[in-house]
């Protein structure tokens, strides 16, 4: 190992003034959390990867004039998923000042891969050896001069969560003046190699990191200069006649040859004393609750059970209470107030905005708002906690069935927040096929302003019951899965193999109350900005539309409104959804058009409309159709524009709304056709069901049996494999 190193003894400075400091480091190793105590921003952190999709800016608290950047989480250098070449391509082209590689000290051999490769790159580095408070409970001592001996750089010991050591390793940011670090040194034939293509290389940026690239004959690395096209092509066209001299070097003997001189320092700077270590205990606790979390039978209803808890409690006890005291306390005293200002004036007019159209509509949302917060203060624990990761681990095989994996999971669950973030998440996602699949389907998933859809119409309409609101929960996901599978068969000729998902269990972590509380009033808060913004001027358009005619007069019946034509030229087309089935037809199919603004503005839009509120005004199964169809429908602009643009191209965008569309329509016809015969037809239907039930189990059991004639092998030992023409075939 005495040789590992080329040890050079320079200082790179940097001027104080107009610092650019990039966070990098791999998943899960606290650089959100450090980022948002160094910008006193509330990114989201999550227990899990990919949480971090592109890089943030925020400037530093202290000092204005230093711009912090937050990029994904990478494993290593060699860009495969995009996020990683985000990162990757921001390292080698954003140019920052410095970087700040945050290690997680509970993991140091793996973490220090990449710091080995960041330290090929010609910007200086800083490593912070981060959760320290963790290390030491388990046992954990690093020796930070033995790493400093050897990568050069300076290291730091820090504990971002419990805001530890951060002022020292900033004092030394700031100041300037950078120890310069050092990279490994390769065998004879790598070296060789970098060095024949150093007349190529040598008037570039990165130069030893490119020639690393080059010499394993990785071109993609020409792709992610900072030069123009011509120049490109000219040191591709010189590239390639120096090829044949490289000799033949293979990127995964460097990695190995990373790994040895990794292992070996690590062994030097690292102790581990298990003896009486506490947690010892917090990993016996992990390892006790997986056995019961994660076992195969106990897992799903596990997770079924807490969510359904989450949910009783945020939207039907709790959360159910605090919304009435805001929609029948509240409002109506605002409406009240408002109305006796106006008593003697005479501008009808002007009351029936503030009164019917403003306040109506924007408090109609602005009530839902203690559910909102308390939803997401229990999926904050849950991310937080690490049992959202364990939840994304056990759903990848079973989602790997339908087309997704792990990875999806985790867009859903953001999808459960809002669609746009969830969308660009799935930058995570290699498998194309896979990634398209998954923009397609988070959308069904309910975001945080479908809440306010389905908490209303489960308060107002279907009796308050909590079950109703977990029903649309678990229909969603039914969805998925149904659109997952039909997607999967469209794609089936297309798919390449399928991405594997590695993820790393993290330890249960009590989940600190600020985070939490942050995270809940982030939601409110952007929940709060919406309905003063968004659905205010919503409020006033329908107001408007719904006041005058077509000839421009003030009319005192919405149904001789501009909005009740256009309404009423659409009605028939949801009328077999049941929309019509309490005669507010019109009022029902203008609200799904306005819910593509904001998904709240169909329950302002209904609150506008319907005069005396939506009791009365549509029946339970015709309310359940209209849940559905919001829930399934193209979800709001901002996420269909996240759509497009994450697909890269029109037609899978379009595709997507199509699909969206049509799965809407249909689930909701289905459920209230479906619905209505068995209320009419009680017995007669029941029969007639099982009947085609039965038709289709003979239908898939005698095919299955034609199919296997005088084969009873299992498929991975049967010696028909390759000619076997079965479709579930392994
Ligand atoms: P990122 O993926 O690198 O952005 O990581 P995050 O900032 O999202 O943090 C991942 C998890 O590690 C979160 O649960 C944090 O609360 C936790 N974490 C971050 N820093 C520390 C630390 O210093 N000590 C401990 N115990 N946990 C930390
Ligand atoms: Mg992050």
């Amino acid at each position: 190992m005495s040789n590992c190193c080329k040890n050079k003894t320079t200082t790179t400075t940097v001027t104080p003034s107009k610092l650019t400091i990039a966070l990098c480091g791999n998943p899960n190793s606290g650089k959100t959390t450090l980022f948002n105590i160094l910008t006193g921003s509330n990114q989201k952190v999550g227990n899990w990867p990919g949480v971090t999709v592109e890089q943030k800016l925020g400037s530093y608290k202290k000092d204005s004039s230093i711009t912090i950047v937050d990029t994904p989480g990478i494993y290593s250098l060699s860009p495969f998923t995009i996020d990683e070449q985000i990162a990757h391509k921001y390292l080698m082209e954003g140019k920052p000042d410095l970087v700040i590689n945050i290690v997680d000290s509970t993991n140091l051999e793996r973490n220090l891969f990449l710091t080995s490769q960041l330290m090929e790159l010609d910007v200086p580095v800083v490593v912070a050896l981060n959760m320290q408070d963790e290390a030491k409970a388990k046992g954990i001592y690093i020796n930070k001069d033995i790493l400093e001996g050897y990568f050069g750089c300076a290291f730091f010991a820090i504990s971002a969560a419990k805001n530890q050591g951060i002022d020292q390793l900033m004092d030394y940011c700031i100041a300037g003046s950078y120890q310069s670090k050092t990279h490994f040194a390769y065998t004879t034939p790598v070296e060789d190699a970098i060095a024949k293509l150093q007349p190529l290389t040598d008037a570039l940026d990165n130069k030893r990191w490119v020639s690393l690239k080059l010499a394993e004959k990785d071109k993609t690395i020409i792709k992610m200069l900072n030069l123009e096209d011509s120049q490109k092509q000219l040191i591709t066209s010189t590239y390639n006649n120096l090829k044949e001299q490289l000799g033949d070097i293979v990127s995964a003997q460097i990695a190995q040859q990373r790994y040895e001189q990794i292992s070996a320092i690590v062994a030097k700077a690292q102790t581990v004393d298990r003896k009486g270590v506490k947690t010892e205990k917090a990993q016996h606790i992990t390892e006790q609750i997986d056995k019961i979390v994660l076992n195969k039978w106990l897992a799903f209803p596990i997770f079924a059970l807490i969510m359904s808890l989450v949910f009783v409690v945020s939207i039907g006890t709790l959360g159910g209470f605090l919304t009435d005291l805001i929609n029948e306390q509240l409002t109506p005293w605002m409406q009240d107030v408002v109305n006796g200002w106006f008593e003697n004036a005479n501008v009808e007019w002007l009351r029936s905005l503030v009164v019917d159209g403003i306040i109506a509509g924007v408090m109609g949302v602005v009530g839902f708002v203690p559910q909102i917060m308390l939803l997401f203060g229990f999926i904050a624990i849950l991310e937080a906690s690490g049992y959202m990761s364990r939840i994304a681990f056990i759903t990848d095989k079973l989602l790997n069935k339908i087309g997704l994996g792990g990875r999806s999971f985790v867009s859903m669950i953001l999808g459960c927040g809002c669609s746009v973030p969830a969308i660009m998440a799935t930058r995570t996602i290699k498998n194309i096929n896979e990634r398209n699949a998954t923009i397609t389907l988070t959308p069904f998933m309910p975001c945080s302003a479908k809440l306010a859809i389905i908490s209303s119409f489960t308060t107002y309409i279907l009796g308050g019951n909590a079950l109703f609101a977990i029903s649309f929960y678990f229909l969603s996901i039914l969805s998925v899965i149904l659109g997952g599978l039909i997607m999967k068969v469209f794609n089936r000729k297309k798919t390449n193999a399928s991405d594997t998902f590695i993820m790393e269990l993290p330890t249960y972590r009590a989940p600190t109350p600020a985070n939490v509380l942050k995270q809940m009033w982030e939601r409110g808060k952007s929940f709060l900005i919406k309905a003063g913004t968004i659905i205010f001027t919503a409020s006033v358009i329908l107001w408007l539309v719904q006041s005058f005619n077509f000839r421009f007069e003030f009319v005192n019946d919405a149904n001789d409104s501009i909005l009740a034509g256009i309404g009423k030229l659409i009605a028939p087309l949801f009328a077999p959804l049941g929309f019509n089935d309490g005669g507010y037809g019109w009022q029902y199919s203008v609200a799904t058009l306005t819910g593509l603004a904001a998904k709240e503005v169909v329950v302002s839009t209904l609150e506008i409309l319907l005069p005396n509120g939506l009791t009365g005004t549509i029946s339970g199964l015709g309310a359940y159709s209209f849940v559905v169809y919001n829930l399934l429908t193209v979800p709001c602009v901002a996420a269909i524009s996240a759509s497009f643009t994450e697909q890269g191209n029109w037609k899978n965008g379009l595709k997507s709304v199509a699909f969206q569309l049509v799965t809407a329509y249909v689930v909701s016809l289905a459920i209230y056709q479906l619905g209505s015969l068995a209320n009419k037809y009680t017995a007669e239907f029941v029969i007639v069901v099982s009947l085609i039930a039965i038709a289709f189990a003979l239908y898939f059991a005698i095919r299955y049996m034609i199919r296997h004639r005088g084969c009873n092998y299992e498929c991975d030992h049967c010696p028909h494999n390759e000619t076997c023409t079965r479709d579930d075939r392994k």
